[in-house]
């Protein structure tokens, strides 16, 4: 090809004036950089630079010369000056705007579903979630434990009643348990250490080793504290559904929880597998220690309890303790709530 002044060609086609259904026969001449639009009788309708070449899919190709007018054909323009061989390209590019903008709005759509979606599907199914099931799961899960992981408490009575008591006094200054009543169990499990957990419906389980090695009731209450917050906020079931299917939750939103929950809640394993996230122990710190505060304790001995878990054990053997938040950063964290408050 030469150089565009070089380019010179003809096509037959015809011509509509601007704002006009006219249809005119007529020719479009090209030389250089310059057209010349003729009517069949070799006058010249338009001059000037080409403004705009267009071509819908199959269809002819118009291009757009000064005044308005407009030179439809179904020749080929290639050499057109102005005209560019892929003539697709200049239809997705007079589109760009907009399609930039829709895939704009597709890519946030996306983030949004992927960063939210999951939580206000989870947020949703349990809204809708029924006291029975969750009750129940607490009962299924406690079988469970008991038949794989847990002895029966070796303390002693007066023991098992003074913690209930302190137990009590935590409850009575805690938001109401979403889907049950909070109740307390003892259990002798050595494969947990000193530890706590709780289930969705308010039953939470302490181990007699938490209570042998911390004799501190302070300790005890904010660990019971923690762990209430845990079921007050939600976070046992809201993290089992998370870990739970999509279709569990649509079926639940859907409108018929009944044996698609049964059969999820009663897997015990689920609960046992169960990880909060950093800003669900983050919360479930600073509640628990407002309501040891709030009951008469002192809340900010729940970093004596980090401490001696790291002391005793370190970071790295804490089971299913390790998945929690560094608790040296918690132990510091708590220390300054208490600084901040007093
Ligand atoms: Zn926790």
């Amino acid at each position: 090809m030469g150089s565009p002044s070089d380019m010179a060609g003809s096509a037959l086609g015809h011509a509509h004036p601007a704002l006009s259904s006219k249809r005119i026969a007529a020719r479009l001449d090209w030389r250089g950089g310059v057209v010349w639009l003729r009517d069949a009788d070799g006058a010249v309708l338009a001059s000037g630079p080409v403004q705009r070449i267009e071509r819908m899919p199959g269809g002819p190709a118009q291009v757009h010369l000064p005044d308005g007018w407009l030179f439809e054909t179904d020749a080929d323009l290639n050499g057109l000056p102005g005209a560019r061989p892929d003539r697709w390209l200049s239809r997705l590019e007079a589109w760009h705007p907009r399609l930039a903008a829709v895939a704009l709005i597709c890519l946030l759509a996306a983030v949004a579903l992927w960063r939210w979606g999951l939580d206000l599907l989870v947020a949703l199914a349990m809204a809708v979630t029924p006291d029975a099931p969750v009750r129940a799961m607490d009962g299924g899960n406690m079988v469970m434990i008991d038949q794989v992981l847990a002895e029966q408490t070796q303390l002693d009575l007066d023991r098992q009643l003074q913690v209930l008591a302190i137990f009590d006094g935590l409850v009575r200054h805690a938001p109401p348990a979403p889907w049950g009543e909070y109740r307390l169990l003892f259990r002798d499990i050595p494969a947990m250490g000193p530890n706590a957990f709780a289930m969705p419906g308010g039953t939470i389980v302490i181990t007699d080793q938490l209570i042998q090695q911390f004799e501190d009731d302070d300790v005890i209450a904010a660990v019971l504290g923690h762990e209430i917050a845990h079921v007050s906020e939600r976070h046992v079931l809201a993290q089992l559904y998370r870990a739970g299917s999509i279709y569990l939750l649509v079926t639940l939103i859907a409108g018929d929880p009944g044996p698609v929950l049964q059969d999820f809640l009663r897997e015990g394993n689920a609960l046992l597998a169960l990880s909060y996230s950093r800003g669900q122990e983050a919360e479930a710190d600073r509640l628990g220690v407002a309501t040891a505060n709030a009951a008469g304790h002192d809340g900010a001995a729940l970093a004596e309890f980090f401490d001696a878990l790291l002391d005793e054990i370190g970071e790295d053997e804490l089971g299913w303790l390790s998945s929690h938040p560094a608790l040296a950063d918690r132990a510091a964290q708590i220390r300054g709530m208490a600084g901040g408050t007093d």
